[in-house]
Order: structure tokens, then sequence, then C-alpha cells
């Protein structure tokens, strides 16, 4: 139980001026779709309409493929110091609109505002500024004394982390000299758009970046266009496969940053306070709606009841509610497929037979909602243990020896991120030599940082983004 109530602390909507239509951002400027076909786009807290949006067809795509290759030439040419002068620029406006960009974001996506104006925002500047910063040191970064831009990037990106991870796409790729074409989620396309709106404010040359927004069909346009040199995706591992049937046998360069099922690893000596607010920032940040989750908690049987408790008391602070709430912790889900695919998959995992458990608390009338919810008694076979549920779902399983924690971690078809909860350095260095995922946290959960790269193994995808490894998508190494 809460000891008291908080008043509600409402971040203000009237920093974000969105407008009631928005076209494509081709060669530098807006432009309706050929077909004049829209979208509408929703708050999913309030299933309000924000705004409506172009639907970027073949033909569109194509325009925004030629916008690209037009201006890959010079922008190429510019000395690496030249680059990263509009590269910092960028950095500095996303800075000083970041109020505005954390609001519109909140808005479209459904995640709290504490979220995007503390974690989305500020690491989306920070990869404008590493990426500026490597611009001019090109030379320097392993790949040869003078690595070459590929040419038109074609990216694609889901709707979880919307603004971040159009950074952790373009911000590499105009640091080594491409020109893009990104196609943001058709559930989140606002922030994009605002981004197109950051670049004309930065004076970057038209057609350098270009955003066409859209659905499926509008993605896979986009990554079989033959003028494409490089495909860069982030969505599901489904969505991922079709992708790399599409590129292969083609020129095209791939990399792909998939789903997860990530394991939270505790052992009994570890702080367990600690571990707890670990676990909870793992899987209910971003209504746990996040690629590297640590959606199976994975804790030694010595201390499950004690972490359980502690982990439940816990679980009941959390404040479920409007995003806009600069109290709220757990947001909104993005979209009514997505709550759907949740309910389902928690659905099975009680008619499975695992035990379902959720604190209570009052979800609000309209909107896409999902109270955080812990299964227990949850064995390996179980979907929930073996499926991306991507929603405020954790699944907790129990091991003895570090040789069980090991094996039950590793024993998923994903690869991309683990945490480790432990007093012992040794066991630290142990446990990320042997378990298969990317990313391996210790004492510690979703921890972000330009400099570190990040991708992942198996079914997970391929490649890495963000530090020195991220430039290598972008070159021709
Ligand atoms: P999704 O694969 O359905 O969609 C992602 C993007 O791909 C969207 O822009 C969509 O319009 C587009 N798309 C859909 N079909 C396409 C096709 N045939 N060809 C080209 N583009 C197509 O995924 P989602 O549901 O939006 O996102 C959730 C998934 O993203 C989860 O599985 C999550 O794990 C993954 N994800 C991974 C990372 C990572 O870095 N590994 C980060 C965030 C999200």
């Amino acid at each position: 139980m809460a000891l008291f109530e908080y008043a509600p602390a409402p971040e203000s909507r009237a920093v974000v001026d969105i407008a009631p239509a928005y076209g494509l951002f081709i060669d530098g400027a807006f432009r309706e779709a050929g077909s004049g076909t829209t979208f509408k786009t929703l708050s999913p807290a309030t299933e309000e309409v924000l705004s409506e949006v172009a639907y970027a067809d073949a033909a569109d795509v194509d325009a925004a493929v030629r916008a690209a290759r037009a201006a890959f030439p010079a922008w190429a040419a510019l000395p690496g110091a030249e680059r990263a002068k509009y590269l910092f620029r960028i950095a500095r406006i996303l800075q000083e609109r970041s109020r505005e960009l954390a609001v519109l974001e909140t808005l479209d996506n459904g995640k709290p505002i504490r979220e995007t104006r503390d974690a989305d925002l500020p690491l989306v500047a920070a990869h404008f500024f590493y990426y500026a910063g490597w611009a001019d040191k090109l030379n320097h970064a392993g790949y040869g004394p003078d690595p070459r831009p590929l040419g038109v990037a074609a990216q694609v990106i889901p709707w979880n982390f919307p603004l971040l991870m159009l950074a952790w796409k373009i911000a590499p790729a105009l640091a080594t000299g491409n020109a893009v074409v990104l196609k943001p989620a058709e559930t989140t396309p606002l922030s994009a758009l605002f981004f197109a709106d950051v670049c004309r404010q930065a004076g970057l040359p038209g057609g350098v970046v270009n955003i066409v927004t859209g659905d499926g069909a509008t993605g896979a346009e986009l990554v079989a266009h033959p003028d494409v040199d490089k495909v860069a995706f982030t969505g599901s591992t489904a969505v991922g496969k079709e992708i790399a049937r599409t590129v292969a046998g083609t020129r095209k360069k791939l990399t792909l940053e998939l789903g997860g099922k990530g394991a939270n690893i505790v052992f009994d000596d570890a702080p367990l306070d600690q571990a707890v607010e670990g676990i909870v920032n793992g899987i209910f940040f971003n209504q746990g709606q996040v690629c590297c989750a640590g959606s199976r908690l994975l804790v030694q049987e010595s201390v499950r009841d004690e972490l359980l408790d502690a982990l439940k008391r816990r679980l009941a602070t959390l404040r479920v509610g409007d995003p806009l709430d600069k109290n709220t912790d757990v947001g909104a889900i993005n979209s009514a497929e997505q709550l759907a695919r949740i309910t389902e998959l928690a659905e099975a995992g009680e008619a499975e037979g695992a035990e379902r458990w959720s604190p209570p608390c009052e979800l609000p009338p309209d909107g896409y909602w999902f109270a955080p919810t812990l299964f227990t008694n949850v064995t390996q076979a179980h979907r929930i243990a073996r499926e991306e549920i991507f929603g405020p779902v954790l699944s907790v399983l129990t091991f003895r020896t570090p040789d069980e924690a090991v094996a039950k971690a590793n024993n998923t078809p994903y690869g991309l991120s683990a945490g480790v909860w432990t007093e012992k350095g040794s066991r630290i260095l142990r446990m990320a030599n042997e378990l298969r995922a990317g990313i391996v946290w210790a004492n510690t959960f979703n921890k972000f940082d330009p400099a570190s790269p990040f991708g992942g193994y198996k079914e997970s995808g391929y490649g890495r983004e963000g530090g020195r490894h991220g430039l290598e998508a972008y070159l021709n190494v």
C-alpha cells in the first residue's frame, strides 16, 4: 500500500503543436503521397486521433530513394568534419526541442513522460553527439585508411522507441556519408516527421534524409527497391526473416535487430532489493515492449520466496495510467493489436498451468491497457517462457546451480540480452562468457549508451548498432 496518494502532475500538451495532417518528407520538403492516401495515428492512452499521415506506395518510395541517390555523392564527398557539423547541429536542436519531442512521443506511443523525458530523448541526442564525433575520425575506426560509405540506406523501424530507433539508424549512416530513406512504424509516425523538421532546421541538404510513412507494404517496397545499397531493420523476427529472403542474392548489405526473450538471473548472494529494482526496470520499462526486456526471471531456488515477496510489494507501488502524468510508471500498450497479442499469451500461460498474479490497479476506461503481471510455476515448455510477449508480463522460473541457470537462460531461439545479479565478480565473468546474448548486464538492466554496441545472436538478428562497431554496417568494408 502506498503511504500517501500522489496529486496529478500532468505534463502540458501545449508544448507540442501537432498538425492535422502530414506529408512524406522527400528531398528536403513535405509532399502528399502520389495516391493521396492517408492513415490516422492515435494516442493509445485515449484512442484520440492525433493526426493523419500520408501513406507511401511504391511510386513514393521510388521518389524517396531517387532523392537519396541524388543527394548521396555531394554528402559523401563532404569532409567528415563538415558532416559532423550537421550532426552536432541536429543533436543540439534535439536537446533544445526535447520537451516538445518527449510529449509528442508520449502522445503517439503511450509510454510515460518520465521515460521519454529521462531516457528516450537524452539517448537520442547522445547518439547524434556520439556519431558526430566519429564523422571526421573514420580513418582511425579500424576499417582501413579510407573507408567509404555504401550509398543509399533503407531503414525500417518499430514503434517501441520510435525516435531512439531512428537515432540508432540515422546517426551512424549520416556520419559515414550515406543518404537515407527511413520508414517509421505505422502506429508511431509522428516523431520521425518532427525529426524531418529538425533536419530542415539544421540546414541538412535536401535528400540526405527522407522519411516515408506507411505500413508493412511500404517497408517491403523500400527494402526491395533495386537502388538501395544497405538495409537496416529493427522489428519482429518474422518480418526480419522475410527481409533476409528479399535481400538474399542482391548486393545489399543487411543488419537485423529482432526479437528477444531475455533472462534476468538472480543468484542467492545478490542484493535482493537492488535486484527487485532491476527486475522491475527489466520488464516494466516501456510496458515491457522492449526487445531486450528481462522477460524471464531465473531466480535461485533458495531465495525464490523472499525475492517474490519483495517483488510483489514493489509491483503494488507501480502507478499505471495517464502517460503524460509525471508520476506514472506504466503507460498504455501501443496498439489494440499489441494488446490482443499480450492478452492471448497471458491467457495461454494460465491455460498451461502457470499461476498469474497482478497487483490491484485500476485501468483507465479508454485506450489500451494491461496491468503489470507476474507468472509463477512456469516451466520451460510454456509458451510464456518461450515466446516474446512484448508486454508487461514476467515469467518466473527457478534454478539451483550456475550450470542450470546458463542452460535455462540459453534455452531459447533468441539471444539478445541477459542480466546477472550476484556479488561475485568471478561469477559475473563466467556467466557473461557462457550466456549466448549480445548484451549481458551485471547488477543492472536496460542500461544503454551510444558507445556500447547492441545486437543479437541466433533469431535476435545480426550486425551491431552503436559504438565503433555500429559504423561498420554503413561502410564498404
Ligand atoms: P514489425 O516487424 O511488425 O514491424 C517493424 C517495422 O517493419 C514497422 O515499421 C513495419 O511497418 C515494418 N514492416 C512490417 N512488415 C514488413 C515487411 N514485410 N517488409 C518491410 N517492413 C515491414 O515489428 P513491431 O511489432 O513493430 O515491433 C516489435 C518487434 O520489434 C519485437 O519483436 C521487438 O523485439 C523488435 N525490436 C527489436 C529491437 C532490437 O534492437 N533488436 C528493438 C526494438 C524492437
